[in-house]
């Protein structure tokens, strides 16, 4: 019940990756034959991803996972405009949070308290001054789906009040799409978004992997320099069967995406009712709504989040306490905490997430081992 920290690679995916690590080891960039073999491989996974993300092939930039992507995207732009503004959702993975956070004129967007973006705050922050908005696709705790396309009307809206008035600073868009490949749309132009983040990890691909969409009309600058690989956009060797993981991973979950939402969708229509049927004084966070199909996130009043966590262990159940990054953090979700969420309430809340394997009797029983574990003992 943590799918959002980490997925099974596929088995055709791994399959798909076998041959990298020993037959065809080759560096893409060497001269000779089986070398452009692999080259050539490797130039079949970027136009996979390309396709199902609706780009073109000299748009995607192979990265080492989510984070690096994402800091790709906000340095590679801020680099050229330090002093510009850069807006983000204050619901951001640290890895979009702590790069954006180092230029001086950050600023967080508030959410609703179901961790919705507020679209009017959006509007009214982005003045001539800024350059980067970057909010998630889906967030990794609460599961909330971002209102990205209406976003990117309103961003364009702006870009083109700004060419009227002959103000020159681009305007870019930024989505990290780590969560939300498995169930959502991820076509970049019916969002609206410049650069997407994709992440092997979470998709039943391989862990550090992934791949950052930079449209071609960005001028972004490199962040890892070196031998001047993938156009000088991301040196070093490329990671061949991970980039083959990941284009066979991305393609096959966004080709199961709406079956598996569906059975999913139902999973976690079960599981809420149970709580509410077996565990009234439980609260559900987020919304019910705009939310990805395998997140159950809630508040166990009064009760230690680690301390639960444990017992449910115990019984072989693994769930979290938020993401697997803040599992190293003392402080407490600063995702609830932008939710408006007390800060005891949020030491009391988990979040499950199902994935492909995730089965009823399963929902049952973690629903029955959690009303166990609250009953008063008597
Ligand atoms: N973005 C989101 C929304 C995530 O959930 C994660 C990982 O949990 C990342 C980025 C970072 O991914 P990675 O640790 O694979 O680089």
């Amino acid at each position: 019940m943590d799918h959002a920290a980490a997925t099974p690679v596929d088995g055709q995916v791994l399959e798909s990756m076998q041959p990298y690590f020993t037959a065809d080891f080759y560096n893409p960039a060497a001269s000779y034959e089986p070398a452009r073999h692999v080259l050539a491989d490797l130039n079949n996974a970027r136009a996979k991803i390309a396709k199902t993300l609706g780009v073109h092939k000299s748009e995607i930039i192979f990265t080492s996972g989510g984070t690096e992507a994402n800091n790709l995207a906000i340095g590679g732009v801020m680099a050229k405009y330090p002093e510009k503004r850069i807006l983000i959702s204050s619901i951001e993975h640290e890895s979009v949070i702590n790069p954006a956070i180092q230029y001086p004129n950050h600023t967080l967007l508030p959410v609703n308290s179901r961790g919705i973006i507020d679209l009017v705050s959006l509007e009214k922050e982005i003045d001539d001054r800024t350059v980067l908005i970057s909010i998630m696709q889906a967030n990794n705790e609460v599961g909330s789906i971002q209102p990205l396309a209406k976003a990117a009307q309103i961003i364009k809206k702006i870009t083109a009040d700004r060419m009227k008035r002959k103000v020159n600073l681009p305007l870019y868009f930024h989505t990290d799409a780590t969560q939300a490949a498995n169930y959502l749309d991820i076509h970049a132009h019916r969002l609206g978004v410049d650069m997407m983040t994709v992440n092997g990890g979470k998709i039943y691909g391989p862990k550090g992997t992934g791949a950052l969409y930079v449209s071609s009309k960005i001028i972004l600058s490199p962040q890892i320099l070196g031998g001047g690989q993938q156009r000088n956009l991301r040196s070093g060797t490329e990671n061949v069967a991970g980039a083959v993981g990941l284009a066979n991973a991305l393609s096959a979950a966004q080709l199961i995406r709406q079956n598996e939402s569906r059975r999913l969708n139902s999973l976690q229509k079960l599981m809420i009712q149970q709580i509410e049927q077996h565990l009234p004084s439980v609260r559900m966070n987020g919304s019910l709504k705009r939310r990805l199909p395998n997140n159950i996130h809630i508040t166990l009043p009064e009760q230690d989040n680690e301390r639960v966590l444990m017992l449910l262990e115990a019984q072989g159940i693994y769930a979290a306490a938020g993401s697997a990054c803040s599992a190293l953090d003392e402080s407490s979700s600063h995702v609830l905490r932008a939710m408006g969420i007390s800060e005891s309430d949020a030491r009391s809340s988990l979040r499950f997430t199902m994935g492909r394997s995730t089965r009823e009797s399963d929902i049952e029983y973690a629903v029955y081992v959690l009303s166990g574990l609250l009953k008063p003992k008597s």
